[in-house]
């Protein structure tokens, strides 16, 4: 479970909020409470008038190591939370439940998160992988610094790529396609040259750096802020842009299930462990 101070609210310079994952000792993985006082910090700075730009930043070396794998109890967590979403089912069974709960706090918050009106910026540093992304591909902007690493290892695990499936946008389907099937991570100089990140600068400087940036943005009119963002984000909505992340969001439940028959798990182990053998127990 995420304690109450996983999520930290700053505000550190006027009409900025900035949201921080603070879970360094667990490299900032993301656990269903995790995730749940993430929005709710989004929302907080949605709704607040005097908030005209977001960072969401991390403490410690590494942005994010992606879902909390060790998390036990993941879909009773749930319970602790009102759902955001209207999908339901999170108490159904095998394929069902998985899809509701990755319906809900995955894709449904993914979507969410990049709908907020005012401009978002992620500010990542160290490793960023798996569901790392799903929290910085849904902000408008990217600071990198040089040492940060991004990187979807899902094939690996035998899926279709995170559930929040943007990779075309983000880097060209070709690059996407490369990413994916090789699981090799994208250092920040590649992903400034492919325009997954805005600017890349040196470690130390990236919280200064990306505080800048904020503040200039939140010089300008508000409206014009959030309606500029609305056009460029329905650029990309006109180009199929949800269509496409739901379609891959059902091949990815087509994987967990697939794994869940074969394997009696929901990812494939076989590449990180080729002796795994089935427990008896399962299925
Ligand atoms: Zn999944």
């Amino acid at each position: 479970m995420a304690d109450s101070d996983s999520i930290l609210y700053e505000r550190p310079a006027e009409n900025v909020a900035r949201i921080v994952l603070n879970r360094a000792q667990a490299r900032n993985a993301q656990d269903t409470a995790l995730l749940y006082a993430l929005n709710d910090a989004f929302d907080r700075a949605a709704g607040d008038d005097e908030v005209k730009v977001v960072i969401l930043a991390s403490t410690g070396p590494h942005f994010s190591a992606g879902h909390d794998l060790r998390e036990t109890d993941a879909v009773a967590n749930m319970d602790a939370h009102r759902p955001v979403g209207t999908w339901g089912g999170t108490h159904a069974r095998a394929a069902e439940a998985r899809y509701a709960r990755e319906m809900e706090i995955y894709l449904g918050f993914c979507e969410r998160w990049r709908a907020l009106s005012k401009p978002t910026i992620a500010q990542v540093q160290g490793k960023c992988i798996a569901g790392g992304l799903m929290l910085v591909w849904p902000c408008d902007l990217v600071v990198a610094s040089e040492d940060a690493e991004f990187l979807d290892n899902t094939v690996t695990m035998g899926a279709v790529g995170v559930e929040y499936f943007v990779h075309p946008w983000e880097m060209g389907a070709r690059r996407a396609k490369e990413h994916l099937f090789t699981a090799e991570p994208i250092g920040a100089r590649e992903a400034l040259s492919l325009g997954m990140v805005n600017r890349v600068v040196p470690r130390e400087e990236l919280a200064e750096a990306t505080l800048a940036l904020a503040s200039r943005i939140a010089q300008m009119p508000m409206l014009a802020l959030k309606l500029t963002k609305e056009a460029v984000n329905n650029a990309q909505d006109a180009q199929g842009r949800v269509q496409s992340v739901r379609m891959a969001f059902a091949l990815h439940q087509l994987t967990h299930s697939h794994n869940e028959q074969v394997f009696g798990l929901p990812v494939d182990p076989t590449v990180m462990n080729p002796d795994f053998v089935r427990p008896a127990n399962k299925g």
